[in-house]
Formats: C-alpha cells, structure tokens, sequence
C-alpha cells in the first residue's frame, strides 16, 4: 500500500507545495511545531531515511538545503533547523524547522496552531524564495 507521503505525490491528496522537481518534494507539515515547517520527500518510497542510496541522500540534503536557504530568505527565522524522525510515516523525509526564539523547543509533537489561511501565506512566502 502507498504511504501518505505517495499519494501526495500523486495528487490523491492535497498538500501546500512548496517545490517539486523529478525526485523530491517539499509541502509543509499538517501538523507543525513551528510555523513554516517544511518536510522534503523523495518521491522513491523508501521507508528508512538511512537506506537511501547515496545519490538520492546527497540530492535530498542538497533539495533540503536549498528549501532551508527558502525558509530563512521568506520567513526570517534566527535559524532553520533539521530532523530526521520517521516513526510515523513510513517513507524517508527531513523536517526543516523554522527556529524563531533562542529557546525554541526542536522536537516533533511540540505543535503550533496554524490556521489554514497562515499556511497558505506561510507556503507563498517559501515558494516566493525557491529556485529548483
Ligand atoms: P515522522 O514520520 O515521525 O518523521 O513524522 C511524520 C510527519 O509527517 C509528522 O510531523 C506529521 O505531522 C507529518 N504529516 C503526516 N501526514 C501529513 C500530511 N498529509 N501532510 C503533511 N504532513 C503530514
């Protein structure tokens, strides 16, 4: 069965995308622990971050970097931070978290609300700085 993370990249469901190209994309995180969280997918389903092979490790840390660079240009962030997590969607993403406050909490379920009209403009300001 397709993960989640699959049929996003299918267009079965919706996501706020902001950047694909023929081997990732990025969309914002449903449930974020800051506003402007991002994940960046490889559209290869593979579960475990650390099983990729080196090629498409290497273009999913340049991709993340690239969106990283996106998130401080559009949302002004004092940093933007990086998880790799994985215990509940089974297929190989990174976080990319905006770090607004020294004392930022980094830590998945440490959740935001965010209304859908802040993740439209959230996902603008990013997609505005992106140049895949
Ligand atoms: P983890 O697998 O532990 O790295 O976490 C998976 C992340 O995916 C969580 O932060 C979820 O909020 C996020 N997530 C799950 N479903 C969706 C979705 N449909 N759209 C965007 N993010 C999602």
């Amino acid at each position: 069965m397709s993960t989640i993370f699959t049929k996003i990249i299918e267009g079965e469901i919706p996501c706020h995308k902001v950047a694909e190209t023929d081997e990732h994309i990025a969309f914002l995180d449903i449930n974020p622990i800051a506003e402007g969280h991002t994940l960046v997918v490889p559209k290869k389903e593979i579960d475990y971050f650390f099983d990729l092979p080196d090629d498409l490790m290497q273009s999913t840390m340049a991709v993340s970097r690239h969106i990283a660079k996106a998130i401080d240009k559009g949302l002004n962030p004092l940093r933007t931070g990086i998880i790799v997590q994985g215990l509940e969607v089974p297929h190989a993403h990174v976080h990319l978290i905006p770090l607004y406050k020294e004392n930022q909490v980094m830590a998945l379920g440490h959740n935001v609300s965010v209304s859908e009209e802040q993740m439209v403009e959230l996902k603008e300001k990013i997609t505005a700085e992106v140049s895949l």
